[in-house]
């Protein structure tokens, strides 16, 4: 935030603060108290910090609002005589003397409550994706409250004549602009408007300079300054100009990394070293959208209508799934490792790269997860019985989440190859006297699928329909996890004999897929999956 145009006036020798305002101040928004640098004769204004467009009636309303406030601030602060003009007659002792017994305690609570509050808006990522919105929770104060708490600090500035006052109203007025334009960014990030990614720059980079002459709080502002140069390649990103955001992507990598090391060896802010490992993370998946971007122009939907499908679809998730599954997708490192996926496969569909697929069959390309289940179960009856282990392999559609009924219950079973319910069908008298005799292989049966895996190759998937994994090897893990209890619960007989089981999620395959379709892949024949997620999703960003 600008506080340099706050001009002060010199009082008259001996003049009375109830005599009149001892400050003033030039024209300021209403909306986040930034001043406008130069007004002309216009009647519009626009804030060049919030994008907030006013009447000039209302803006000088707002001023003569100001002034008041921090006129009123001073007539109770400062006890007669001892005025703020710097051509006073009151001496230093004075002046300190009313700066320490008037000034200092109430200043002090007011200006820790913005420490704190700056302490809390930074201990979680701060960055600026397009297309993703990181929806910083609203301030609990306005922007343009915090900018009339900096200008009465400004106000008793001359009566601040010791080392430790200045310092303390230094420190005041540095940490609350770094609030006021942190508060002004959320908001932006909050809205809509086609020029935010640019304001939030102006404003980060006001943060940063706001906190950049503190003792200690270099670090902080080198990582506000590393978040507008990535507001600044957001800002290109969307716009379609990926090759622009590049050089900014690679110094706001580099700055955040160097801020990260420091930070981790300052006492006090230490913890911000963790949200800058997500805000690294966040500078790689925006990355990853430059890259989509440039490289996919080809590949239909255009690369921004796909950016914006994708992130629609990530932000749907975060909100309507229950509990642990909807907050991972509001986890930075998730948003990174599906958008790196994303970028993959989307070359690969422009002729630019491979990704492992199965050759054969139509339709859309589907990543699943493909898991190695090993586990050993114990067969035979008294003398024969004995323990085996067996390595079988699952498929999980890794777009299973766009279809909430996937997610609980039995609903598990859906979006992977059951392949416990096809060795369950396999009874016979040969099964039967096999587990009586100890010659039971396998209590699972994976039919074609061992074959299927086998053609899977990396492949260019030039010009085929394709969908991105819309989950991490994080979210395959869970629901192969809650597969297995629901395999137990349900079947004890079979829970008996499973012992151990520590399943791993090996890469991606893309199969052919028939969406919408039953079953969805044709491939696999009765060992298909039920579902492979919501076809409209699906379908909206393969086409
Ligand atoms: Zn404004």
């Amino acid at each position: 935030m600008r506080v340099a145009s706050a001009r002060r006036s010199v009082p008259p020798e001996g003049r009375d603060l109830a005599a009149g305002a001892l400050v003033e101040f030039g024209l300021r928004c209403n909306s986040c108290g930034a001043p406008y640098p130069s007004v002309g004769a216009q009647e519009i204004l626009t804030c060049t910090y919030c994008g907030t467009t006013q009447r000039m009636v209302d803006a000088r309303q707002f001023l003569d609002h100001f002034t008041a406030q921090v006129t009123a601030y001073l007539r109770q602060t400062i006890p007669p005589g001892a005025e703020v003009g710097a051509g006073g007659t009151v001496d230093a002792t004075a002046r300190l003397a009313a700066f320490n017994t008037s000034v200092r305690p109430g200043l002090a609570v007011e200006s820790d409550q913005y420490r704190f509050a700056l302490f809390n808006l930074l201990a979680a990522p701060f960055a600026v994706l397009p297309f993703l919105a990181p929806r910083p929770p609203p301030a609990p104060v306005s922007a343009a409250a915090i900018s009339m708490f900096v200008a009465k600090v400004q106000s008793v500035g001359p009566l601040a004549v010791d080392e430790a006052s200045r310092e303390m109203t230094l420190r005041a007025t540095g940490l609350a602009s770094a609030y006021q334009s942190l508060i002004v960014t959320a908001d932006l990030l909050r809205g809509t408007k086609p020029e935010r990614f640019h304001l939030a720059a102006e404003n980060l980079t006001n943060a940063s300079a706001a906190v950049g002459s503190l003792r200690r709080w270099a670090p902080v502002a080198g990582r506000l300054e590393a978040l507008a140069l990535q507001a600044r390649a957001a800002d290109q990103v969307a716009g379609g100009r990926p090759e622009e955001a590049r050089p900014l992507l690679g110094s706001a990598g580099s700055k955040l990394a160097e801020a990260g090391g420091l930070l981790s060896a300052t006492p006090e802010i230490g913890f911000m070293s963790t949200p800058v490992e997500q805000e690294l993370a966040l500078v790689r998946a925006l990355g990853s959208m430059a890259a989509i971007v440039s490289d996919s122009a080809p590949v239909s939907p255009h690369p921004l209508v796909y950016l914006q499908r994708l992130g629609a679809t990530l932000d749907g998730l975060a909100q309507a799934l229950p509990g642990d599954w909807g907050a991972g997708y509001r986890a930075p490192f998730r948003w990174e490792e599906i958008l790196a996926r994303a970028s993959e496969a989307r070359r690969a569909q422009a002729g630019l790269g491979a990704v492992r697929s199965v050759a054969y069959g139509g339709g859309i390309l589907v990543p699943f997860w493909e898991v190695e289940l090993p586990y050993n179960f114990e067969t035979g009856v008294l003398w024969t019985k004995k323990g085996r282990e067996v390595s079988e392999r699952l498929l999980i559609a890794a777009t299973f989440p766009t279809d909430p009924a996937n997610l609980a219950g039995p609903g598990v079973y859906r979006p992977l190859t059951d392949v416990f319910a096809l060795g369950r069908g396999a009874t016979g008298s040969g099964r039967f006297y096999d587990r009586m005799t100890g010659k039971e292989q396998k209590i699972s049966e994976s039919g074609s699928l061992a074959a299927l895996l086998q053609s899977a190759t990396p492949t260019s998937i030039a010009g085929r329909p394709a969908a991105p994994p819309l989950t991490s090897r994080h979210e395959a893990l869970k629901l192969v996890r809650a597969y297995l209890n629901e395999v137990r619960a349900a079947h004890p007989k079979l829970a008996a004999q499973l012992r151990t089981s520590s399943p791993r999620v090996l890469d991606l395959v893309y199969v052919p897929c028939t969406v919408p379709g039953s079953p969805p892949v044709p491939g696999l024949g009765a060992l298909s999956p039920l579902s492979v997620g919501d076809p409209q999703a699906l379908l909206g960003l393969a086409s």
